[in-house]
Formats: C-alpha cells, structure tokens, sequence
C-alpha cells in the first residue's frame, strides 16, 4: 500500500498488556530471495548430482542448515577457510555461488576444474552494482577505497573486483580511515601503511602515488551514517591537503554517492522511524555473522536495552533470554529482560537474511507469556 515507500512508522500489534511495533520494513532482501530460490531449484531439478556452494549462501543458521539437509555442501566457511578442498570438484558437479558474489581468483580456480559458475551464480544484482561503480571509479583512475568488514564474503569479493581494475584499499571503519588519511597528508610515512593495512590493500599498491586520487563505495550492508562519515572524512582530506575549490574536488576524491543496497537502506530507515516509538526494550533477530543485523542492532541499541536473537528458542522464558554481544563476540544470558509492567511494549526487526517465520514465531511466543497466544494467530491471519 505504500508503493514509495514513504512511511517509516513501524505496525503496532496491539495484545492489550503487551504491544509489540514491528519495522515497517525487515527482513529478506530480493539478493537473499532470489538466492535462495536458485539453490533449491537447483536441487530439484539435479536430483543425483553433487551439489556444493561457496560457502554460506546467506548469514542465516537456519537457512543454511535446510540447505545442508537438502544435501548441499559447503566448500569452505564464512571466513574463507577450507571445509572441503576444491579438488574434490569434479567437472559435472554443481558449484553454487552465493549471493555475497566471490573473488575472480575464485571463479578462476572453479572454471578451470571445469565448473560452469555463469550458470548457478547467485550473486547479488545490488552487490554487482558495487563492482560496477568500483570500475567506472578505477577507469577515471581514481584508487578504490572500500568501507567494508574485511573477512566479510562480500568485501573479500569487492577487493578482489576493483584491485583487478585499480590500486584498491579496504577500510573497516572510521578509526582506520583516520590512519589512512594520515598517509594521504604525509602525517604518517608511508613505509608504515603496508604493516598497518596487512591483508587490506592491493598487490603493488603504493602508499606514496596510489592515495592521491580517491574514490570510496562500501559493502552493501554497513550503516548508512558510518560510510557517510567515512566518505566525508576523506573528501575534507582531500580538499585540505590539496587546498581544493568546490568545482576541483574531483581532482582528487571522486563524487560517488554510497553503495549501500535498498535493502539495507529501507531496514535502517525503518529501524529510525521505529525508534521514535518510546519503548522498553527492542528485540532484533538475524544471524549471529550477519552485518546488516548487527546494524540494525547498533542503532537500537542508541536508545534502549535491545536483544539480539537468532531464534525464538533463544527467549528461554518471560524471565531469561540469551541474546548475542557482537561488540563481544558472545552470546550472554540476561535476567529480568521483560519489565513488570502493561503495557509493556517491544520494537521488533529483523535482518535482510531472516525469514519471517522466525519473526512469526518471536511473535507468538510472547504473546504466550501475556495469555494471547489464539490474538496472536488471528492477528497472523490477517497478514496471509
Ligand atoms: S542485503 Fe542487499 S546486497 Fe545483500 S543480498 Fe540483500 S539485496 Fe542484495
């Protein structure tokens, strides 16, 4: 109904002495969709045949563990480590490339066994798009900045495109790109970059000549005001170290607007107008090593006490719930999470890698422990 999408007001789910304000947007992406579709189309219609994927097709647990159940093999994990050596491909099995898209040294080493990647690629259009806008930025010679988790598929994927077309340089955060900015103004000699930046920069990147012309695109699911930051950041560099006018920035720092998918732009923008809602906590459910989650969580977590789950099983009761830490990297069990009063009310998201039956069954379970589990289920009904 809201074709423009133009409202941001999360839906109340009014169960009297408990009111939960779901996003007006969460949940599975078109990238995760279409990803998903394709693994179990192929599935079916290779019945017999060794079928393996990249790794995870998407950051979700649950997801990938139906794939596995379905008979489907991962080659390596989420970090790029071995779980199954590539010579165990053979010419007549199925490689099934996720939606994170993967490195061209990658898609290499499977053609040359043999393995027909155009066929089964899952690849993202938006993550694509990255790739493109990181060409059109190498051709006008300008250096690939990429804002992105560097062990992340998708980033590793993104450095592996633009470093085939330019000098690129992976930047994790805003820390970092203020030590990267101290190279660009000579403030740091450039002897030190190549150990301060192991592992995120291009072969034969020079420190010296390859930070002069800039341009920056991030991966497609960090916080929309992180990478703004970061691109801001660099660009006052720029137009400080080389006392730039308006109308000559682009000499030096290519004017490219941020690379962040639709997805990830509508979920975040959701999460905003959802926190305009006075609540007393926030539940937020993704996969543990999913990036557009945790940012989901970030910005709740601005405001008020937030858990971050990746499955109903995870409220033990109205009293325990184990939630995830990602600035700790640990699930932790918290007391007391639900406050003793009514109405109490919950803002409720979900990441572009979740399916909604999670979120449908978070749902039901509190409404149990407020006596409206059957409100709960004519409440679903009304969405079907
Ligand atoms: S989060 Fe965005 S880029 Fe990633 S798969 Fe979904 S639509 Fe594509």
């Amino acid at each position: 109904m809201d074709k423009m999408k133009k409202d941001f007001t999360p839906t109340l789910l009014d169960f009297g002495p408990l009111q939960i304000y779901l996003a007006r947007h969460f949940g599975f992406c078109y990238g995760v969709e279409n990803a998903i579709e394709i693994a179990f189309k192929t599935v079916e219609e290779n019945p017999g045949k060794r079928i393996f994927l990249l790794s995870e097709m998407i950051h979700n647990p649950q997801v990938n563990a139906d794939l596995q159940a379905h008979g489907i093999e991962f080659l390596q994990d989420t970090y790029g480590k071995t779980l199954i050596p590539f010579e165990v491909v053979k010419p007549d099995d199925i490689v099934l490339i996720p939606a994170f898209g993967t490195t061209l040294e990658i898609e290499k080493k499977l053609t040359e066994t043999g393995i027909r990647t155009e066929k089964y690629n899952t690849t993202c259009p938006f993550v694509e798009k990255v790739w493109n806008r990181s060409e059109a930025i190498a051709q006008k010679n300008y250096t690939v900045v990429i804002h992105g988790k560097p062990k992340h598929e998708e980033t590793r994927a993104t450095f592996s495109h633009a470093a085939s077309n330019a000098p690129a340089v992976i930047v994790k955060d805003m820390e970092q790109t203020k030590e990267l900015a101290k190279y660009i103004t000579g403030e740091k000699p450039s002897s030190l970059f190549y150990e301060e930046f192991k592992g995120q920069y291009s072969e034969g990147f020079d420190a010296q000549k390859d930070l002069e012309q800039i341009g920056v695109v991030n991966q497609t699911t960090m916080l929309a005001s992180d990478t703004q930051a970061i691109a801001d950041y660099l660009k006052q560099t720029m137009v400080m170290k080389y006392k730039l006018t308006v109308s000559a920035i682009e000499e030096h720092f290519a004017d490219t607007r941020d690379t962040l998918c639709y997805a990830t732009n509508d979920n975040q923008t959701a999460v905003t107008g959802m926190l305009e809602t006075r609540a007393d906590l926030a539940i937020v459910v993704g996969g543990y090593n999913s990036s557009n989650t945790s940012h989901l969580v970030e910005l709740c977590e601005q405001k008020l006490p937030v858990y971050f789950i990746n499955d109903e099983k995870k409220i033990l009761s109205s009293k325990e719930i184990l939630h995830y830490n990602f600035h700790i990297k640990e699930e932790i069990l918290t007391n007391n999470y639900l406050p003793e009063k009514y109405p109490i009310k919950i803002l409720l998201t979900s990441g572009a890698s979740c399916p909604d039956a999670l979120v449908e069954g978070i749902i039901k379970k509190l409404a149990g422990f407020y006596f409206a589990g059957s409100r709960a289920e004519e409440m679903i009904k009304q969405f079907e």
